[in-house]
């Protein structure tokens, strides 16, 4: 059993989060709730990829092979997220969007049903499979599909949450519980000592204030590799992956006709989703393209999300093209988030997240709190610390393809 870590002097943080998206500021909230005196460090919180994020909780409906653990730590954390928005909701009085409404998975064409058939072996392997669907059960439940969908999977567990939303509540809560946040980027880590006495202590900002602090949490998306001061080894292995994603709403005085639930479709061997929200609001994405930091919105990329879309729900041409954007999502070399201590004593490690961080939110504020209160990380971290990559990683920030 790990005991709690004591505290440092006065006027240093117990932990520097740089970077406050939906996982620096998942952490600094329960970091806080331990009673550690935290700070974060972002010039525009909640601007990365979490503002692009369509909030799916969908573990189940994205198992994917060679994903197994990825794929228990996502279950993991879905069970968290009806008590953590409850908590959220209850201290801040704000919304999170938290609908435990499940996932209709729909084939479009008999060569995307064969691919859905061999995604419900996958999840049967993983012992939580999806419950099989004909065609006319899946307009039974979902009455806007189209008439071309040939059968699909109800996973009833899975969810969404408005990742918006979440994250003003985060923000609140983080506030609340006494987190600093500094509307600053962090420029390089400060490392003290050399050798094999090197440790993080802290960060220096873009004004070129520092932050002292006794560990120093790297939770910056994408970003998290090209902070200067990272001695060789240490930053983790994660690359841009641009999404691109669009927002429709029904025009003012329309009836919304809403989506009961998130629709993922298989649409001739392309995937595209559609997440409703409670104000009639529907999400459509993504792309997924490997070009570095481009966040062109593109008119190709646009058009194949709504041509692929419109096969499953043909209503949505109704509806308001409200917004396009394009997010950057975290990638690694194996998709999976990378947690806990650096190579460099003091730095820990909360990125990585890829196409799950909101999922992971909870589970990763969990594990990660409890390292910085007690210097233990959690069992169900242990899959997911940066010794995977051996020393693979080194190289971090240059372009990888899946
Ligand atoms: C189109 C799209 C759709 C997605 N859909 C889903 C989904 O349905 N479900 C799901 O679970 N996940 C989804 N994701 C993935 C999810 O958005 C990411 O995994 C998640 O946002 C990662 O959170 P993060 O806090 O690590 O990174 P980000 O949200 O990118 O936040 C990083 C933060 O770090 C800050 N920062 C960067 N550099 C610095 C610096 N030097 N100093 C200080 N701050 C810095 C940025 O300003 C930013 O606020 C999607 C992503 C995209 C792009």
């Amino acid at each position: 059993m790990s005991s709690p870590v004591p505290a440092g002097p006065p006027g240093q943080a117990d932990a520097l989060v740089i970077g406050g998206g939906v996982i620096g500021l998942a952490i600094a909230w329960r970091a806080a709730q331990r009673g550690l005196r935290v700070t974060v460090a972002d010039p525009a919180p909640a601007a990365g990829a979490t503002r692009a994020a369509a909030g799916m909780l969908t573990p189940v409906a994205e198992a994917a092979y060679a994903e197994r653990e990825l794929f228990h730590l996502g279950r993991a954390s879905l069970d968290r997220y009806p008590a953590f928005a409850a908590e959220l909701t209850g201290l801040t009085g704000l919304p999170t969007g938290f609908a435990p409404t499940g996932t209709l998975q729909v084939a479009y064409d008999g060569g995307d049903l064969a691919m859905l058939t061999e995604q419900h072996r996958l999840q049967e392997s993983f012992g939580h499979a999806a419950s099989p669907l004909t065609a006319r059960e899946c307009r039974a439940a979902e009455p806007l599909l189209g008439p071309a969908v040939r059968g699909g999977l109800l996973a009833a567990g899975d969810g969404s949450v408005d990742p918006r939303l979440l994250a003003a509540a985060l923000l609140a809560a983080a506030e609340q519980a006494g987190v600093r946040v500094v509307r600053q980027s962090a420029t390089g880590i400060q490392v003290t000592g050399a050798g094999r006495a090197a440790a993080a202590a802290g960060a220096v900002l873009a004004d070129g204030s520092t932050v002292a602090a006794r560990r120093v949490v790297l939770a910056a998306g994408w970003q998290s590799a090209r902070l200067a001061g990272l001695p060789p080894g240490t930053a983790p292995p994660v690359r841009p992956v641009k999404g691109q994603i669009l927002r429709l709403r029904p025009r003012p005085g329309a009836p919304a006709e809403p989506l009961a639930r998130t629709v993922r479709g298989l649409v001739r061997g392309s995937s595209v989703y559609l997440v409703p929200r409670a104000d009639g609001e529907i999400v459509v994405g993504a792309t997924q393209e490997e070009l570095g930091s481009d966040t062109t919105v593109t008119a190709g990329g646009v058009w194949e999300l709504l041509r692929d879309a419109r096969l499953l729900v043909p209503g949505i041409t109704e509806l308001e093209l409200a917004e396009a954007m394009a997010g950057l999502r975290p990638g690694t070399p194996d998709n999976a988030p990378v947690l806990g201590p650096a190579a460099l004593p003091g730095l820990v490690l909360a990125t990585g997240h890829f196409r799950g961080g909101v999922l992971l939110a909870p589970v990763t504020a969990e594990v990660i709190a409890e390292y910085l209160a007690t210097d233990g990380l959690p069992e169900l971290a242990a899959p997911f610390t940066a010794a995977r990559f051996g020393n693979e990683h080194e190289g971090a920030g240059r372009a990888h393809r899946d």
